[in-house]
């Protein structure tokens, strides 16, 4: 099956979860020797991006998040009160695509393909779109 998905429950408001051998599971049960993985998640408010997942790397991206505090006089506040998770969401992004090299996806020594939370707790799924090529 080309495409795969799996499931994330996140326990705070905000936080930051390393989700990179999730995704190699799901390539690998792609079946796909060379090409493309797309990593997406269809939710408006937490977002998945490559980075290193050292401890203080990720305590800053949660610090950096947390510079639009939750509240304030967004317009979106009126109908459920998240509007910076959407905001901080379209910036750092929902999907990335990465190569697919001998079955796996292809990171360098240092990255990590991370799940960043912005609304939860919440359930959130991950779907890996794997294209040959
Ligand atoms: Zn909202």
């Amino acid at each position: 099956m080309p495409t795969q998905q799996f499931r994330i429950s996140t326990g705070k408001r905000r936080q930051v979860t390393d989700i990179t051998s999730r995704v190699q599971e799901a390539v690998r049960a792609a079946g796909c020797d060379q090409g493309l993985a797309c990593i997406s998640v269809p939710h408006c408010t937490c977002t998945v991006y490559v980075n290193e997942n050292e401890s203080g790397l990720v305590a800053d991206t949660l610090q950096f998040i947390n510079q639009l505090p939750a509240g304030g006089s967004w317009q979106h506040n009126r109908i459920d009160n998240n509007a910076e998770a959407h905001l901080v969401a379209s910036l750092m992004g929902s999907s990335t695509c990465l190569p697919v090299s001998g079955g796996e996806v292809e990171l360098g020594t240092w990255q990590r393909i991370m799940l960043g939370e912005l609304d939860g707790p919440r359930e959130r799924r991950v779907t890996v779109t794997v294209v040959p090529g």
